[in-house]
């Protein structure tokens, strides 16, 4: 049974992975926050024995196997190094840092730590999405020729802070779901793209941050992808589609913390829907974490997946910068 640490008294942590940790039996000890009063609130709501402000006290408690790291994007780095240092399994959230390089040091570190380091990828974790896999790799749609991800929503108001007006924090739609929607696409094709063209703006709620953002992704195979993601549409349904020689597969409301949504496959004999189950996404990602600990297995998506995700949101964020077609580097 895992003892864990939550460094960051975040939404995510109350909203998703509190309970995760529990239905998997693991125990929360404490909860780091920059502010006292805050860390004790924190704390007392959510069950926590202990709220604190400082690192190194957190991770000095020798009861403590594993951290959850759900901080803004810019404290991501230097807190999972500490907890590498001080002996800490690590699962870390999306983007895993705001730089490529502070990635790949903290996923190396763990490594060579012999450490289980995770990134908080939640949709490869979606029976959805393994269902669209598994269809995929089973040939039911034949060669696949393209993807599209519509993962455009409106950010829920209780979220409109950071991610809106702070660059320094990591905000933006690229850094917070491009990532995502990289992490899922590779999942579903176990490849990455080569280079993307993108293009970005603010569309209502980014101040200084774009809100939303439009790619194109050449990958190794010849596939293409077509992703948008936005902060601002209210009435949008989410959507992920795979067109192939043979048929294609349209998933909608699937790029969502909740297992829902509907799939369909269409090919020369009709249109039949792709059952999927419905099993929590975090309380999976918390499961295939503890698998690893017990080593059996790897984690949902382990450092080296959140390096490639971050490697993607990094090349699609230059390329709408410059104009310029961008090449991907994963920095080997
Ligand atoms: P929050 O804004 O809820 O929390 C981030 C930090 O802001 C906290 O560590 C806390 O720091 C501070 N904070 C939070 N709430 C308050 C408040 N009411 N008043 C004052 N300060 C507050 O962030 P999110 O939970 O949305 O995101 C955290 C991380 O998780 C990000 O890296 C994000 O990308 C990732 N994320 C991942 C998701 C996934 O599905 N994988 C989904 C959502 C987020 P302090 O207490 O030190 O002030």
């Amino acid at each position: 049974m895992t003892t864990w640490g939550l460094i960051g008294a975040s939404s995510i942590a109350a909203e998703q992975m509190i309970g995760a940790f529990r239905s998997n039996g693991g125990t929360i000890k404490s909860v780091l926050s920059s502010d006292s009063a805050r860390a004790q609130s924190y704390a007392d709501t959510h069950g926590i024995a202990k709220g604190v402000t400082s690192l190194d006290e957190m991770l000095a408690d020798p009861d403590l196997d594993a951290v959850y790291i759900s901080t803004t994007n810019e404290k991501h780095f230097a807190q999972a190094m500490a907890a590498i240092a001080a002996g800490k399994h690590v699962l870390c959230e999306k983007p895993l840092a705001t730089n490529i390089d502070d990635a790949v040091t903290m996923v190396q570190a763990a490594k060579d730590a012999g450490l289980v380091f995770a990134t908080n990828h939640h949709l490869r974790n979606a029976g959805s999405h393994i269902a669209i896999r598994d269809a995929i790799k089973a040939g039911k749609i034949g060669r696949v020729l393209s993807v599209r991800v519509h993962h455009a929503v409106l950010l829920p108001k209780h979220l409109q802070g950071w991610r809106l007006t702070s660059p320094e924090a990591g905000g933006g739609v690229i850094a917070d779901i491009v990532v995502h929607d990289a992490d899922t696409v590779g999942f579903q094709l176990g490849e990455y793209p080569v280079d993307v063209v993108a293009m970005s703006a603010e569309s209502g709620l980014g101040q200084g941050v774009e809100d939303s953002c439009m790619s194109i992704w050449h990958m190794p195979s010849g596939v293409m992808v077509q992703t948008h993601e936005s902060f601002t549409h209210e009435y949008a349904k989410t959507a992920f589609e795979v067109y192939g020689t043979e048929g294609a597969i349209l998933a909608r409301n699937v790029m969502t913390p909740a297992p829902m949504g509907e799939i369909e496959i269409v090919t020369a004999s009709g249109r039949a829907a792709l059952p999927f189950s419905g099993h929590g996404l975090y309380d999976h990602a918390v499961k295939l974490f503890e698998g690893a600990l017990a080593g059996k297995g790897r984690p949902g998506a382990d450092g080296v997946d959140g390096i490639k995700s971050l490697a993607v949101a990094a090349a699609v964020a230059q390329a709408a910068k410059s104009g310029q077609r961008t090449a991907v580097d994963f920095k080997g």
